[in-house]
C-alpha cells in the first residue's frame, strides 16, 4: 500500500469546506483593499531562489526540493515572493500599472523535518503590494495581515516589528553584532558558528536556546538605523497608533532571507509551540526587482501559513459534512428512474444542489443515504407520482411530506431556502 511522502497531507472532504471558508474570507478581505489574484508556477529555475533569499538561507542551503532535467535545475517553490517579482518584472506588470496589489495562495515546498505545525508541503496566503517606497503601504499591509486574522476569528497573538534599516545600515548592524560576538563564538551553536563568518545576522533567526540567551544578552536596540530608515519606521508606527493595530518592537527580529530591508514583522501565537510560534511575516524588499533585472521598485508583502491559521484558530479542521440545501431524488421503477434524472439536470441547472442514488436501492436504503448526506428534502418519484407530474416532497427539516408539481419544484425548493 502505497502511502503519502512523509510531511504531506490530505485534505479531505469535510476539512476542505474550512479551507475553502479560510480561502473566501482571505479572497474577499484582500478584494475589498484592491489586491487582485496572481497564480504563478509550482516549478521556477532554481537560481530565482538562490539569488533573491540568498545563498546563505536556510531555505536555499538546506531546504529545496531540486528537480534535474537534463541541463535545467527547477525547485519546487518554497515561497511565493520572488515567484511573483519574477512575474511582475517578465510580464511587464510596471508598465502596465506601476503600484501593483497582488495576493495568492497555494502550496509551498520546504525538506524540513516534518512536525506538528511544519510540513514539508504546506500552504501560503499572502501578498504583495509592488511599486511603492512609501511607509503607507507598510501600515496598510500590516492592518491588512492584523484584520485576516481578525476576520479569521483568531486571537491571542501579538505583532513583532522592526526595521532593519537600508543596505549601509544593515553593514553598520553586522560590524556592531560582529564584534558583541566575537567574544562568545565558541558559546554559539555549529550553525551559528558557519554563519558568524558568512552571514552574521542569520545568527539573530536561531531557534538554538542558547543562542537565544546569547542573543538576549546583548540587549540589541535599533540604533544603527540612519535619519532617512528612521522616519520611515516612525511614520509606520505612528499609522499603525492612530489605526490602533498594538506591536512589540523586537530589534532582534531580522528574518532569514537576504532580500528583506526597512519594515519587517511577524505574527506570533503562543498557542503554536516556541519553535513554530509565527502564523505569518513579512516584510519590505525594496531591492529585490532591480536584482532581479527590474526597475527601481519598492515593495512589501507577507504570507501566513494556513495549516498555522487552522491550528491557532481552533477551528475545528473537520467539520461535518453538512450540504446546505441538498435535494436527494430518490426514484423507484425504470421509468421514473429516466425521468428523474431529467429532474436532476433540471435542478442543478437552476442552481440547486442535488443528488441522486445511482445503485438501484429500496426506499428504505435511498432513505438513509439521504439521511447520512444530511440532506434538506428528499424528492420521491415512483409510478404513480410520474402519472400525476408531481414528486412526493419530504422536508427533513420536519419530516412533513407534500405533492408538489414537477414543473413547480425549483421554485418551491429556492423558496423555502431563502
Ligand atoms: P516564511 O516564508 O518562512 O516567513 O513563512 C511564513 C509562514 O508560513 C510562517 O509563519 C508559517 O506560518 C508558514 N510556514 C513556513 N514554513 C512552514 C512549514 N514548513 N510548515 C508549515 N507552515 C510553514
Amino acid at each position: 500500500m502505497f502511502k503519502r511522502v512523509p510531511g504531506t497531507r490530505d485534505i479531505l472532504p469535510g476539512e476542505t469546506e474550512c479551507w475553502q471558508n479560510i480561502e473566501n474570507i482571505s479572497r474577499s478581505l484582500f478584494t475589498r483593499h484592491n489586491y487582485r489574484e496572481i497564480r504563478t508556477p509550482l516549478l521556477e529555475d532554481e537560481p530565482l531562489f538562490n539569488r533573491s533569499l540568498g545563498e546563505t538561507a536556510e531555505i536555499v542551503q538546506k531546504q529545496m526540493f531540486l528537480i534535474k532535467r537534463e541541463h535545467d535545475v527547477y525547485a519546487l517553490r518554497p515561497e511565493g515572493t520572488a515567484s511573483i517579482v519574477r512575474a511582475y518584472i517578465e510580464n511587464n506588470l510596471d508598465k502596465q500599472q506601476g503600484f501593483v496589489k497582488l495576493y495568492y495562495m497555494g502550496p509551498m515546498f520546504r525538506a524540513e523535518r516534518p512536525q506538528k505545525g511544519r510540513l514539508r508541503q504546506f500552504h501560503h496566503i499572502g501578498c504583495e503590494a509592488i511599486g511603492s517606497y512609501g511607509p503607507g503601504i507598510d501600515a496598510e499591509v500590516i492592518v491588512l495581515a492584523d484584520s485576516l486574522l481578525k476576520a479569521l476569528g483568531i486571537s491571542g497573538y501579538r505583532i513583532a516589528l522592526n526595521s532593519l534599516g537600508c543596505v549601509s545600515d544593515q553593514q553598520a548592524f553586522r560590524v556592531f553584532l560582529k564584534d558583541k560576538l566575537s567574544g562568545r563564538l565558541n558559546d554559539l551553536c555549529a550553525d551559528c558558528k558557519d554563519r558568524f563568518g558568512r552571514n552574521i545576522l542569520r545568527v539573530l533567526d536561531c531557534k538554538n536556546d542558547s543562542c537565544r540567551h546569547i542573543i538576549r544578552e546583548l540587549n540589541i536596540s535599533g540604533s544603527s538605523r540612519c535619519a532617512e530608515c528612521e522616519s520611515h519606521f516612525s511614520s509606520v508606527r505612528r499609522s499603525l497608533d492612530a489605526l490602533g493595530v498594538s506591536y512589540e518592537i523586537s530589534p532582534n527580529l531580522v528574518r532569514g532571507l537576504d532580500y528583506y530591508n526597512r519594515t519587517v514583522f511577524e505574527f506570533k501565537h503562543d498557542g503554536l509551540g516556541p519553535q513554530q510560534d509565527a502564523l505569518g511575516a513579512g516584510g519590505r524588499y525594496d531591492g529585490l526587482v532591480k536584482q532581479l533585472g527590474g526597475p527601481d521598485a519598492g515593495a512589501i508583502g507577507f504570507a501566513f501559513g494556513v495549516e498555522r491559521l487552522i491550528l491557532a484558530s481552533g477551528l475545528k479542521a473537520e467539520t461535518e459534512m453538512v450540504q446546505p440545501g441538498l435535494v436527494y431524488v430518490i426514484t423507484l421503477g425504470d421509468r421514473a428512474r429516466a425521468a428523474g434524472v431529467k429532474l436532476l439536470a433540471d435542478l442543478r441547472g437552476a442552481g440547486v444542489t442535488a443528488d441522486t442514488d445511482y445503485e438501484g436501492k429500496s426506499l428504505k436504503a435511498a432513505m438513509r443515504t439521504a439521511n447520512d448526506l444530511k440532506a434538506r428534502f428528499v424528492a420521491i418519484l415512483g409510478d404513480d407520482e410520474l402519472k400525476e407530474g408531481v414528486v412526493a416532497l419530504k422536508d427533513m427539516s420536519n419530516s412533513s411530506q407534500e405533492k408538489v408539481r414537477i414543473s413547480e419544484l425549483t421554485d418551491k425548493i429556492k423558496g423555502s431556502s431563502k
